[in-house]
């Protein structure tokens, strides 16, 4: 078995990413030695002890850091301000402070000023997940086959950037580096509008009154029933990344407001080849996602 790639990994958060690395670390070995696991309730903690996926947990994130050559921020991006300014004086020199948050821009802005001299800085962001949230959803091969992207800043050190690329493929990731605008702007039209879509959409439905919301839930074709799913996901996490990626995010929703309404004025005047054309368009997307293996 590869050497450990990391005598001690900190992971501040542990819901389902947190606890899909530490379970990733416990059964894949050459990840790290040990990991410690930080997460803002005892009670998440508690369960993190039961499931034995981590070899210590630790309440104080200044805690949890100590003495450790990985640490991985895991929690909703809004709270990556106030976990850096605590952490940021107990970093151990030579360490590397990482991340897997949804949103590169906020994070490089929110945590790069209080980086300390000496630590090194590398924001990652692996696109795998589930609609489930907590320390029992994680599993180890959540990013098995999936991309993770790193969005170091200027002048990071080229050795821990490629230790963290290696940290992600032991993973079983594939690994790429993207500039980290232009990260926000992908992500936010491969996920953040689709669940922006997808919250509006439940909650339209919601709001039909009586007799049709029964049969909206009773005969939920599996359009709706798609949505519902993307729907469920935890409310902190996407409030703080529509929050953390507004621009980007409202200008894919802008352009995907003009689309819907030319799609409208197709329906209205009964244009059957602007519909087909879209919707084969929309096929061939799907198509081109089972080929890439990401569908
Ligand atoms: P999660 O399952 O909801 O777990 C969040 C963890 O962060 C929990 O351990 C929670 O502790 C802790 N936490 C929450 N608020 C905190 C705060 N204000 N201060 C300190 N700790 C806090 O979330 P997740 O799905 O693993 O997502 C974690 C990160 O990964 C997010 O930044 C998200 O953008 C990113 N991400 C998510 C996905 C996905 O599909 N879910 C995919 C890729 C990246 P308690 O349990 O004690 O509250």
């Amino acid at each position: 078995m590869a050497e450990p790639l990391f005598r001690r990994l900190a992971l501040l958060g542990v819901g389902l990413i947190g606890s899909s690395v530490a379970r990733a670390a416990r059964e894949r070995g050459g990840l790290a030695g040990e990991v410690v696991a930080n997460a803002r309730s005892e009670a998440t903690l508690a369960r993190v002890r039961d499931l034995g996926i981590a070899d210590r947990t630790e309440i104080d994130p200044a805690r949890a850091v100590e003495g450790a050559d990985c640490v991985m921020l895991c929690a909703p991006v809004g709270s990556y301000a106030q976990l850096a300014e605590a952490i940021a004086p107990h970093l151990a020199p030579g360490c590397i402070l990482t991340d897997v948050g949804s949103t590169k821009q906020s994070v490089i802005r929110d945590v790069g000023p209080l980086v300390p001299e000496g630590v090194h800085f590398v924001p990652g962001h692996p696109l795998a997940g589930t609609e489930y949230s907590g320390p029992d959803a994680g599993f180890a091969s959540l990013f098995e086959g999936r991309w993770c992207l790193l969005t170091p800043p200027p002048g990071t050190d080229a050795e821990a950037v490629e230790r963290m690329a290696e940290f992600w493929r032991r993973c079983g990731s594939m690994v790429s580096g993207m500039e980290p605008a232009h990260h926000d702007r992908v992500l936010a039209i491969v996920s953040h509008l689709p669940h922006l879509i997808a919250f509006t959409i439940c909650g339209t439905a919601d709001d039909l009154e009586g007799e049709t919301r029964q049969e909206v839930l009773q005969f939920a074709a599996s359009g709706f029933r798609d949505f519902t799913r993307i729907a469920a996901s935890d409310p902190a996490m996407w409030r703080d990344i529509f929050l953390n990626n507004r621009e980007a995010l409202l200008e894919m929703l802008a352009r995907f407001t003009e689309d819907a309404q030319a799609m409208a004025r197709a329906v209205r005047w009964g244009d059957t080849e602007y519909i087909e054309d879209r919707i084969l368009r929309g096929r061939k997307i799907r198509q081109s996602l089972i080929e890439l293996k990401q569908a």
